[in-house]
């Protein structure tokens, strides 16, 4: 499993590499205030935080039980898409103690899932298991493992599968953050020639 700054980084400077990219365009430009600077860094705290949210039963384990297990909220297994997806509703209500206004609130709650989708994201590309599809099924496993261990030694469809699936699911991470940010404040558009 990838250390806690890498998953950070991870979705701070590879997801979110247009935001950065045009906020320091901002800042060369000196075309921002440092009130929109706040926001921006409130942003990034949440997405950071939420890139953390599945491996926080592991900080609570560490620091109460003394122990290094991790992936377990009672029954239900924090690397998974459900858990995951539960990110939109406590990035709701921070995104309303934010900016008070339930419609901008429900974007950071987008963006907080999307921050966490990337933790299962590379921790899958790390080869960790994840239960993609609990409750339905409890087996664990990582898809981009199907991946590289050459054609000719695995099965051809499962293959294709997963590098599809794994191309897919980073792409619907990254609309994600994207859709979140441009409700946020960011703007990213095709500006034809006239
Ligand atoms: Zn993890």
């Amino acid at each position: 499993m990838p250390y806690p700054v890498a998953h950070v980084m991870f979705f701070v400077l590879c997801i979110c590499a247009i935001a950065v990219y045009t906020i320091l365009v901002a800042l060369l430009r000196r075309d921002i205030s440092s009130k929109n600077i706040i926001q921006i860094l409130l942003l990034l705290l949440v997405g950071g935080f939420f890139a953390e949210f599945p491996d926080i039963p592991a900080v609570y384990n560490i620091l109460v039980n003394g122990t290094m297990e991790h992936s377990q909220i009672g029954p239900i297994p924090t690397h998974s898409l459900l858990f995951s997806s539960s990110a939109i509703l406590f990035g709701t209500f921070i995104g309303y103690m934010i900016y008070r206004e339930f419609g901008k609130a429900v974007y950071v709650g987008l963006f907080a899932m999307s921050a966490s989708l990337a933790h299962l994201l590379l921790d899958d590309l790390s080869r960790g298991a994840i239960y993609y599809l609990y409750p339905i099924s409890s087996r664990a496993f990582s898809v981009s493992s199907y991946m590289d261990v050459g054609i000719a030694r695995v099965n051809f469809i499962r293959y294709l599968m997963a590098s599809y699936v794994l191309v897919f699911f980073l792409f619907v991470v990254i609309m994600m953050a994207l859709f979140a940010l441009d409700h946020l404040g960011f703007e990213f558009r095709y500006r034809p020639e006239k």
